[in-house]
């Protein structure tokens, strides 16, 4: 079987360093915010290019604590991007603010200003993009439509560690930027983790305070904050992860080189191929719109598919009060996506196997 990710195998390759980083942590006795924490933030900070990383509990954290320092009025808009994950949108209704959902770009399926523009009210205080997939969405001209309005700029990078825009990374992109680390994406720790990347000295002052009980000093509570810290194991495996992530979306990229050079089915409408390079392909994501006897087919030939995301946001039971909304092309891409095995591990042979396999599907 060639799984579509195994997260034994892509740690495998690092194990030795990761141990020794366990046990550095271990015999140092000093588990959470110390030197781990402060080396890992310094070097995410300058391998996105930006002035500062605060590392935090996990990407859902992450982007809670960047709408929680921007203290907004309850009640704001905040326009995201209703093809995407649901920790996107879950900080911003747990915090009082509303959510206007956004078509996506029907070519790249994120968020761009065409479908922003249109919703921009006298109550939207910000713009929340996801790269989706690890492609950056195309910034200029958001970046052009906050500036025109007064709005907030915020990524949510947890798909997009090192992807590049116009020569600049992912999480320098906004006014700040929330990154995962969770074990499945591109840079991921062996349990939850995450960072706040931004430029904004007082901003990044903010959510240093909330993520430690609103305390810089011990037993000083400045405001009202919450626990949620990156913890010294999880900073010293993410500095192992770190020094790699480069090689590892090298790879990533010339697997999707090869599959959009390659794979030739008339069902399947593949990624654009315009940005090989600067997309880091977190996922592979293709459309069939017969995609359950497709995914059967590749399972009885022992591939692995996996569908980001089955259920779209809006249509969630969480989100009941949504339902009424009519985002076709959002619902339509949730009935039809599925996700190829691309990862670190993959071999050229499976690779090989798995194009071939595609190209005679009977589906
Ligand atoms: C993974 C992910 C998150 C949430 O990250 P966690 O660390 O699991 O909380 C948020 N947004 C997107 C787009 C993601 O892929």
């Amino acid at each position: 079987m060639i799984p579509h990710l195994d997260l034994r195998q892509v740690n495998q390759p690092y194990a030795e360093a990761l141990q020794a980083a366990a046990c550095r942590v271990l015999s140092s006795g000093w588990f959470v915010l110390g030197h781990e924490v402060e080396a890992f933030e310094t070097g995410f900070a300058a391998y996105c290019g930006v002035k500062h990383c605060i590392g935090v509990g996990n990407g859902l954290e992450a982007i809670h604590l960047i709408f929680k320092a921007m203290n907004f009025p309850e009640g704001s808009e905040i326009i995201v991007p209703a093809n995407t994950y649901i920790a996107t949108i879950l900080p911003i209704t747990a915090l009082g603010l509303t959510p206007v959902w956004a078509e996506p770009d029907p070519r790249t399926y994120t968020l761009a200003a065409p479908q922003i523009e249109p919703l921009i009210t006298e109550k939207t205080r910000a713009i929340v993009v996801v790269h989706l997939y690890g492609r950056c969405c195309d910034m200029a001209p958001i970046e052009e439509l906050a500036r025109k309005y007064n709005l907030k700029l915020i990524e949510d990078a947890a798909q997009a560690h090192g992807a590049t825009y116009q020569n600049r990374k992912a999480g320098n992109l906004s006014d700040a930027a929330a990154f995962s680390f969770y074990p499945t994406k591109n840079l991921g720790a062996l349990g939850d983790a995450g960072g706040v990347v931004t430029n904004d000295d007082e901003l990044a002052h903010q959510v240093r305070l909330l993520r430690n009980y609103g305390s810089e000093q011990k037993y000083i509570h400045r405001i009202p904050g919450m626990n949620s810290r990156l913890d010294e194991l999880q900073a010293a495996f993410l500095r192992v992860k770190l020094s790699h992530l480069d090689a590892d979306n090298r790879r990533r990229q010339a697997l999707a080189a090869r599959y959009l050079a390659e794979i030739h089915h008339p069902s399947l409408q593949m990624p654009p191929a315009d940005a090989i390079d600067q997309d880091v392909w977190h996922l592979f994501v293709v459309r069939h719109p017969q995609r359950e006897a497709f995914m059967t087919y590749l399972r009885q030939k022992n591939i692995g598919t996996v569908i980001h995301y089955p259920v779209a946001p809006h249509q969630q039971d969480a989100y009941r009060e949504y339902r009424y909304l009519d985002l076709p092309l959002t619902e339509q891409l949730h009935r039809e996506v599925l996700s190829l095995p691309l990862n670190t591990v993959l071999t050229d042979a499976e690779a090989d196997y798995i194009i071939e396999t595609i190209n005679e599907s009977p589906y």
